[in-house]
């Protein structure tokens, strides 16, 4: 029997699976608030999101992010951004259009921009004359500039339907933890359920966790164990229905006390 939230999820997904045809448009949010949204993590490193986009009908608060540090501009899965700022860094963790927007991509990126790229993306970009570092679950990198970066497994557990993942593990996505000179260390899980490997996640100054659910993400239970386990200073839940503010405040209320949590 089809479980009616299970074919809610299913929809998304194809509503996400066929962005790259026009019937499909994402769009920005008439609910998106009137500025920008920041956590400022040490004085020096601030997090920007430009907050809801529209996907088909649905407002969605994504997994979009722009990150300022020590003077250098980083992007995670820009879609639908504001502001004139060209990215140093351009981080993708997989290559639904929620996430992946050759729009943004175009704006954002001057010749010296560097690509840290799941093989999705990587696909996707080969070619245009981008300069390109593909990377799997498990990769490391020292990007200079006082970043690190680290890719770490992103992917379902569930099926969105029948024995259909929407983020199967043998598509290489990922997620990433970025270490911003010695102290910041900012967690974006890309869209994955609760996974083992999440377990050795520790010291983060920041994380940026979908709470969706819909069998595409985490539901906010298995995020509230998740970041309970992992326990960063802040979290800020993403890549959710903006309609479902009552979900977030249950989010609030299962993480342990000792995190703050920021919704954006
Ligand atoms: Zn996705």
């Amino acid at each position: 029997m089809i479980r009616e939230e299970n074919l809610i999820g299913f929809l998304f997904f194809l509503t996400i699976l066929f962005q790259s045809c026009t019937m499909v448009k994402i769009t920005v949010s008439d609910q998106r608030s009137q500025s920008p949204r920041h956590v400022l993590l040490d004085g020096d490193t601030v997090v920007t999101t430009w907050g809801a986009i529209k996907v088909n009908q649905s407002d969605f608060f994504p997994s979009s992010f722009r990150i300022k540090s020590n003077g250098k501009v980083i992007f995670i899965d820009p879609v639908e951004t504001n502001g004139t700022d060209k990215a140093d860094y351009l981080f993708l963790t997989h290559a639904h259009p929620d996430h992946f927007s050759m729009k943004d991509i175009r704006k954002l990126t001057k010749p010296e921009t560097i690509f840290i790229c799941a093989r999705g993306p990587g696909r996707r970009l080969s070619k245009y004359d981008y300069h390109i570092k593909q990377v799997k679950p498990g990769d490391k990198l020292d990007l200079g500039d006082g970043l690190k970066c680290e890719a770490v497994a992103a992917y379902n557990t569930k099926p969105v339907f029948l024995w259909i993942k929407a983020h199967p593990k043998s598509q290489q996505n990922v997620g990433y933890i970025l270490t911003l000179g010695n102290r910041v260390r900012i967690y974006h899980a890309g869209d994955t359920d609760y996974i083992p490997e999440m377990s050795n996640i520790r010291d983060i100054s920041l994380a940026l966790v979908p709470v969706g659910g819909d069998n595409l993400t985490m539901n906010i239970e298995d995020a509230a164990k998740m970041v309970n386990e992992i326990g960063p200073e802040v979290v800020v839940p993403m890549h959710y229905e903006v309609k479902k503010q009552e979900d977030l405040m249950n989010f609030k209320s299962l993480v342990e006390k000792k995190v703050k949590v920021e919704i954006l």
